[in-house]
């Protein structure tokens, strides 16, 4: 069960992320979550960093999707700016909207990766599906207030996978 919650991977933040060995290992199709993964949560824009990352991204022929658990009236901005798709209220950790995606784009659970900062939304729900799971640190303190109570229960499963030597904050690995 605590395997679960443990990352395939984990990288200081979306930017130290090896796509090339991503690439490498079959990978074609790379669900970013947003809030304090790609920006921090009151940021409603992208800005030029992440647009590089993506242009960049996109010319290494990777599918590159925004799957959020918030609103597409947050996402829109991004998905306008950034040219992606974009998956709204895509509550995760539940499996649906993983399936959904994958049935849509046509991708196997082998060739898909996640890239998230929340072990029991983005890691958990990545896990139970089957997809790469790839931990980044957040990239703000602040969170909104659904997540400032995922942080608590994320601080007990840490302690866990601490404990089993699965991971621990700050030691990353690929
Ligand atoms: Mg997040």
């Amino acid at each position: 069960m605590m395997d679960l919650f443990r990352p395939d991977m984990y990288y200081k933040s979306i930017y130290d992320i090896n796509y090339m060995k991503l690439k490498k290992d079959g990978i074609k199709c790379l669900l970013f979550d947003l809030d304090n993964t790609i920006v921090p949560p009151h940021e409603s824009k992208p800005n030029r960093k992440i647009h590089d990352l993506f242009d960049n991204l996109k010319e290494q022929d990777f599918k590159v999707i925004i799957m959020s658990n918030s609103p597409k009236k947050r996402l829109s901005p991004f998905k306008d700016e950034l040219i992606i798709d974009c998956s709204a209220i895509s509550m995760k950790p539940l499996k649906k909207k993983f399936n959904k995606i994958l049935k849509q784009y046509k991708f196997d659970l082998s060739q898909t990766a996640i890239i998230g900062d929340q072990l029991i939304t983005d890691v958990f729900g990545g896990n139970r599906i089957g997809i790469t799971t790839i931990l980044v640190n957040p990239i703000s303190k602040k969170d909104f207030k659904i997540t400032s109570i995922n942080r608590k229960l994320e601080k007990i499963i840490e302690a866990k996978l601490d404990k089993r030597s699965l991971f621990k904050r700050g030691e990353y690995y690929d």
